[in-house]
């Protein structure tokens, strides 16, 4: 019988990150950093950017994103379309902003009172839709409308409210004095990271990886012949629907391999085999374990908003151990299934595990509410690996 209880004796999955090239990476970066510098003279490189109030830390988004002529207003970061915001260049420091939910531009109110909202207009109004940006001595941003040129009227977060920390407050023009966040803005890269970020966040520098190669040759699930007494669990040559599951989400297709030089390689096997196989002394409660080789030929270092630093990686090869627990009263083929997609999330370059520890989450470290038979990513994990693979596109 399956029922929540056992799910309870499921314990933490880990990756393992191999530290290859570590140094000859931290080397590349510098020549690449110093390059894309003298590469632009943009103030804001044109681009998808989210725009995050200093003050509030909430991005402003469309109230009604169906609705021409939509106000708009803060709200917490999710990392949703209706957040993104397409940053072209004018002329100097000079842009107009398109929301990429709706296609619609951020537009300037026609009165000059303070207070006044800003709207969202699918009509071109260049009277209105051109955003001077400024650079404060703090880093942040400062924006104005070109009919608000000569005031000090700016765009801001509503602050005749009292409390202005919650979402759904308005965004207007304000009269700005120096120094008051609610008037200034982070205009972070919207094409990398999330404020789902937060999950993969570890320090200073948190690692993310991608392959570079398309297709990916992965040789199938490969069973110790000790466990081959469970079939229905891990058959062999399985593994199959399991990789779809990621290759799906980023238009990445795959090979079926058989070589054993596959860039993805999918063991499986009791405890004693796995750690026999990859030579590794692992903690006998994981339900499995990925190594990652990374290239050390291409190291990708970006800023995200001001809190800390990504480092992006190309995978040369990846190794996914599957421990199973073929003689185990809590295990079974859901269990081992959720295994794989998981191990495979991680060598397709999901470092590290989702914030959602709800039921759904792949890659979640935890699984101790494993749902039955649904093996679905979240929107989080699948916006990450699109953000990974987006950013292999751009660089090239
Ligand atoms: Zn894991």
């Amino acid at each position: 019988m399956r029922n929540v209880l056992k799910k309870r004796f499921l314990y933490l999955l880990v990756a393992l990150i191999s530290i290859t090239a570590l140094l000859p990476c931290i080397a590349l970066f510098s020549i690449r950093s110093s390059a894309l510098e003298s590469a632009t003279n943009y103030l804001i490189t044109p681009g998808k950017y989210n725009i995050i109030n200093q003050d509030t830390l909430k991005t402003i988004d469309p109230d009604d994103p169906a609705v021409n002529g939509s106000i708009v207003e803060q709200v917490t970061l999710t990392g949703n379309n209706e957040q993104v915001w397409q940053f072209i260049h004018v002329s100097g420091d000079y842009y107009k902003i398109k929301n990429m939910a709706n296609n619609r531009w951020l537009t300037s109110p026609v009165s000059g009172a303070e207070y006044e909202r800003v709207t969202l207009e699918t009509s071109n109004i260049p009277s209105r839709q051109k955003w001077k940006i400024t650079q404060l001595s703090n880093g942040k941003y400062r924006l104005q409308a070109i009919n608000r040129e000569g005031t000090n009227l700016v765009l801001a977060v509503n602050s005749s409210l009292f409390n202005i920390n919650v979402d759904g407050i308005d965004i207007t023009q304000r009269d700005y004095t120096d120094a008051e966040e609610r008037g200034e803005w982070r205009i972070a890269n919207a094409t990398l990271w999330n404020a789902d970020d937060s999950a993969y966040y570890n320090g200073a520098v948190v690692n993310a990886a991608y392959w570079d190669k398309k297709p990916i040759s992965v040789l199938a699930l490969r069973i110790a012949s000790s466990q081959i007494q469970n079939p229905a669990y891990f058959p062999p040559n399985s593994a199959w629907a399991e990789r779809a599951v990621w290759g799906n989400i980023i238009g990445m297709t795959f090979t079926n391999g058989i070589s054993g030089n596959e860039d993805i390689q999918i063991y499986g096997g009791d405890y004693n085999s796995v750690c026999y196989k990859s030579g590794l002394t692992l903690n006998i409660n994981l339900l499995g374990t990925t190594v990652n080789n990374y290239s050390g030929s291409t190291n990708v270092y970006h800023n995200y908003n001001d809190t800390g630093t990504k480092n992006i990686r190309k995978i040369s090869d990846s190794t996914c151990y599957i421990i199973f627990k073929p003689t185990g009263p809590n295990y079974d083929a859901d269990i081992a299934k959720f295994s794989i997609i998981h191990e495979i999330g991680h060598a397709m370059g999901y470092t590290g595990h989702s914030p959602n520890t709800t039921a759904g989450a792949l890659m979640r470290a935890d699984p101790t509410t494993l749902p039955e038979a649904v093996f679905t990513p979240t929107a989080e994990e699948a916006s990450f690996f699109k953000k990974i693979y987006d950013l292999y596109s751009s660089e090239g």
